[in-house]
């Protein structure tokens, strides 16, 4: 049985481009369908997401209106996928009539209550959708597939961390309860809570589905298809000629995907660091393209990529008398500690320290909180602008890179924290000049 002893299972995850049309998701059907065993982790198509929380976000405004309208709008793309991808008439009705159960409850969800659950379950439907229609579509289609429910093994605990036990588990009990298959697929982003809750993995969560379900299986490799050739040694939305890295190690994806790195949802190294599972990053629209290998190997020295990181809050504590003192930091840390809030970059002087959080819901709070013991001063729309390597920050042309960025006002720097990375805040208006000069001065070998 192959999940017994699952040393052949490959785990690969398609993203919303990749199964946002038609004739994408022909083409993920002929990456899947070479009668290799595998479990196959989908997104919802592309803009389906944005659009169940738009839905979501009218509801709690009670103007259902709008929301009716988006629901409308979407079934009606929906009806028209399945006209083009399904012809088998059985399977048709099948699929539409899954189709209409989604669209029926979201409709009905324009006079429920507007709870936190019910968010939940709206932005769910994304991922609902594209694995029903996609395993109907692989029936047709002659291949031996199974859908399985990710609600029935994905599970996070209280601290919103995946309970792998539980997982393991359940994912394995399913798996040798189901027929075999040679194609399992199942929901990215979707899972339960610790309280049996539908719940999910925050925005671009498939990426780390993928990595949880690859470690619980001790996967080959987990494959992360997506709409470009691999990571690129800075983000291609606002830096041309970038171009793909072939391999980085688990620490340097981990930063950059933790550092604004798109591609890879914040979180997605981590499991496969844990378990040594290599991650391939792979391109729907080019699958001959060699993509970025994630692996433990750590390779030549040297800045190989930046990213950015934006909505970061910049937070300054003056406190003249006690920054020094014994204990003052560990005051401030608890405060944060309690809020549950973390600290990315911080640096310290003699009359203050500064520091920075990306997640800004108790802000407030923790402000207040501060101020008993020190002066506070807030900055928001911070960019953390970070460049990962290996070995950076000993390598000798790391301290030039400072000069090319002269004129651009540099609010902290973190370097010297870890080998791998050097990481700088700027005003999120100055990250683009800044990704490009840096960009220009350390890859493209302009000089100072
Ligand atoms: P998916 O829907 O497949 O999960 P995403 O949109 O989440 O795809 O991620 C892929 C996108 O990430 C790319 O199209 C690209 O615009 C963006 N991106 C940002 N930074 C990088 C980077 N360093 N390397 C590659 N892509 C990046
Ligand atoms: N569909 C979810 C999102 O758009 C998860 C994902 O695509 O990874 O955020
Ligand atoms: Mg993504």
């Amino acid at each position: 049985m192959l999940y017994k002893n699952s040393s052949d299972v490959k785990v690969l995850k398609f993203g919303g481009t990749s199964v946002g049309s038609v004739a994408n998701i022909k083409r993920v059907k002929a990456i899947v369908a070479d009668n290799e065993k595998k479990i196959v982790v989908l997104s919802a198509m592309s803009g389906t997401t944005n659009t169940l929380v738009e839905i979501s976000e009218f509801l709690k405004l009670k103007q259902s209106k709008k929301a009716l309208n988006l629901i409308e709008k979407l079934h009606n793309k929906y009806a028209s996928v399945l006209d083009d991808l399904i012809v088998a008439s059985e399977l048709k009705q099948h699929t539409g009539n899954y189709i209409n159960t989604v669209f029926d409850f979201l409709k009905k969800s324009t006079t429920a209550n507007y709870t936190q659950l019910l968010h939940n379950k709206i932005v769910a439907q994304g991922e609902l959708l594209s694995t029903h229609i996609f395993t109907n579509y692989l029936h047709q289609e002659g291949v031996n597939v199974r859908l399985l429910s990710a609600l029935d093994f994905m599970r996070i605990d209280k601290q919103e961390e995946p309970d792998d036990f539980y997982i393991k588990q359940s994912l394995f009990r399913i798996l040798n309860e189901a027929l075999p298959a040679d194609v399992y697929v199942t929901q990215g982003f979707i899972c339960l809570d610790a309280f049996g809750n539908i719940s999910n993995l925050q925005r671009g969560g498939s990426d780390y589905t993928a990595t949880i379900i690859g470690a619980v299986t001790d996967a080959d490799e987990v494959e992360i298809w997506t709409d470009i050739d691999g990571l690129h040694n800075n983000d291609p939305r606002f830096v041309e000629h970038t171009h793909a890295i072939s391999n980085l190690s688990f620490d340097e994806a981990a930063e950059l995907a933790y550092f604004g790195a798109k591609i890879l949802h914040p979180q997605t190294v981590m499991p496969a660091r844990k378990a040594n599972i290599p991650v391939r990053l792979k391109n729907t629209m080019r699958p001959e393209a060699l993509g970025t290998l994630i692996t433990s190997n750590v390779s030549e020295e040297g800045i190989k990529a930046i990213a950015a990181k934006d909505r970061i809050t910049a937070i300054k504590i003056k406190s003249a008398r006690m920054l020094l003192a014994h204990g003052f930091l560990k005051k401030v840390f608890e405060i944060f500690e309690k809020y549950e809030t973390a600290i990315d970059m911080i640096t310290t002087s003699e009359i203050a320290v500064s520091l920075t959080i990306d997640d800004d819901k108790n802000l407030v709070a923790i402000a207040e909180e501060l101020s008993k013991f020190s002066t506070v001063e807030i900055d928001t729309q911070q960019s953390i602008v970070c460049l990962v390597g290996n070995s950076i920050v000993k390598h000798k042309e790391t301290h030039r890179l400072f000069k090319v960025l002269q004129d651009i006002s540099v609010r902290m720097i973190s370097y010297g924290g870890s080998n791998n990375n050097i990481s700088l805040l700027v005003n999120t208006k100055d990250k683009t000049k800044a990704l490009k000069r840096l960009h220009n001065y350390i890859f493209n070998l302009v000089t100072t």
